[in-house]
């Protein structure tokens, strides 16, 4: 009679926490100097040489080449 149904709240619980952790982990990249970091923001500028030359990623969209 009662089926199993996943729970939607704790299903959109899981996803707030996967934006979360994309807002606050985006791995970045200069093109200038190769340094590389973490960061919340896109809008980084590196703090090694202070280009805005800098490539975001999303931590769980790591392109695959
Ligand atoms: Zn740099």
């Amino acid at each position: 009679m009662s089926e199993a149904f996943p729970d939607s709240s704790q299903m959109q619980q899981w996803h707030q926490g996967i934006e979360m952790a994309d807002r606050n982990n985006i791995f970045c990249h200069c093109r200038i100097c190769s340094y590389e970091w973490v960061d919340s923001m896109t809008d980084a500028v590196c703090s090694q040489c202070g280009s805005k030359d800098v490539e975001h990623i999303s931590c769980w969209q790591f392109p695959d080449d």
